[in-house]
């Protein structure tokens, strides 16, 4: 089934075409700029290897998909010679709120739905909506499925979710943890627990480390805790998110910065983790192991080096309370762009780690860079596996889409 996946932010409009028969993708590209000044596509024949990039005012998301729908059909760069070729449309979703613990087809219910998940993800939710609608009013006739980095995360239990505040809260508003990219999550466990062979009874810690990062504890295939909470700002530190903190810094900060709630939002969001701690130098992971690796010649050597410390220390805490609370643990998978292309920092959250019976190959470890391919880590004594899992978020939804639309057409 060819699926058209759609990932649709603020200002932007990310696509893939897939042929889930054999999981290739077709096309790809942006819409960037999408209702301001600059707007424009790169599209790419992935088959063809050919690219081409092209400015465009686009008002809306609904003119971001008249234009893909151009490129797809387009006699040089396109990859389709009628829309009857694309059969269903998949989205990401970041936030389903309580509402969604799996993929759903799109319905008018389920769009409803989504309206009220607006609170839980003010900047995504407006642009998924207006992505959908954007599809509907491209190609009315195509069934659309939406996918939720939350549902994985679902199966929590309520020990897990819920915050020690008045009940209240989660009551009247909701306030519990919700979790993250577990789209991601789900399909990196997803392949552990082939490789291992069997998912009952497995124990794995995903640890989805980028620019966002969250690390969950995958318990029989299912969600038993993860990191992130109500928002994504929560759980380890990332690219320019703080993580956890005391909450009592809240007030503290925002009394002696005199900050408003949008200023300090702002403060945490966008001027702390990597590019806060090392006093506003970098966001970039590679841009710290640069500073890293060229020693204390460097100015932002010591602040870098701290940075990815406090990152290293935060996700072996998290190692050891997910082992604690699974009262076990089978496999650590490593992903994203971080987890994926940073072997320093694989290297020093596994280094000390043999009480868990966590060893890994440093040697094989330090050439595993920019690898699309999935690696065995760990040694063949280490009672752990660690493995490096590149992550596939567009895969699950294009095969999600095409499962649920084959179900309906049953
Ligand atoms: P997002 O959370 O926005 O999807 P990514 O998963 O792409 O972000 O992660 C971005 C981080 O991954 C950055 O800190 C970047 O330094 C790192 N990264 C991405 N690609 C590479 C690479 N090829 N080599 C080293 N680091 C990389």
């Amino acid at each position: 089934m060819n699926v058209l996946v759609v990932n649709a932010g603020s200002s932007s409009l990310k696509y893939q075409l897939f042929d889930t028969n054999t999981e290739t993708v077709f096309a790809k590209g942006i819409c960037e700029r999408i209702g301001t000044e600059g707007s424009a596509i790169e599209h790419k024949h992935l088959l063809k290897n050919l690219k081409c990039e092209e400015a465009r005012p686009l008002k809306n998301h609904a003119d971001a998909m008249k234009l893909v729908v151009e490129k797809l059909l387009d006699s040089t760069y396109g990859c389709i010679a009628s829309m009857d070729e694309i059969e269903a449309v998949g989205h990401r979703v970041v936030h389903g709120g309580a509402f969604f613990s799996e993929s759903v087809l799109l319905t008018d219910e389920v769009l409803e739905k989504l309206r009220l998940c607006h609170d839980f993800a003010p900047l995504h939710t407006p642009a998924h909506i207006q992505g959908i609608e954007g599809c509907l009013a491209v190609m009315p006739d195509k069934p659309q499925v939406l996918v939720f980095d939350t549902a994985f995360h679902q199966t929590m239990a309520p020990e897990a979710f819920m915050y020690a505040l008045p009940y209240e809260l989660y009551r009247d508003y909701g306030v519990r943890r919700y979790g993250a990219h577990g789209t991601s999550h789900r399909f990196v466990a997803g392949e552990m627990a082939r490789i291992l062979g069997r998912t009952e009874g497995t124990k794995i810690v995903t640890c989805h480390i980028g620019n966002g990062s969250s690390i969950s504890a995958v318990k029989d295939g299912k969600v038993m805790d993860t990191s992130m909470g109500f928002t994504p700002l929560a759980g380890v530190e990332m690219g320019t998110r703080c993580g956890d903190i005391d909450p009592a810094i809240v007030p503290f900060m925002m009394e002696k910065l005199n900050l408003t709630t949008e200023g300090v939002n702002q403060l945490m969001n966008k001027k702390s983790g990597f590019l806060g701690v090392t006093e506003g130098y970098s966001s970039d992971s590679r841009d710290l192991e640069k500073a890293i690796g060229e020693g204390p010649s460097n100015p932002h050597y010591e602040q870098s080096n701290l940075a990815v410390n406090i990152l290293k220390l935060q996700i072996k805490k998290y190692i050891g309370a997910y082992t604690a609370e699974m009262n076990g643990l089978d496999a650590v998978v490593f992903t994203a762009g971080i987890g994926e292309n940073n072997p320093h920092l694989r290297e020093i959250v596994c280094e000390d780690m043999d009480y868990f019976g966590i060893k890994i190959n440093k040697e094989l470890n330090a050439k595993m860079l920019r690898q699309s391919n999935i690696v065995k880590l760990s040694t063949d004594d280490s009672k752990v596996a660690v493995y490096l899992i590149p992550t596939n978020e567009e895969l699950v939804i294009a095969r999600d889409t095409e499962a649920l639309v084959s179900a309906a057409r049953k």
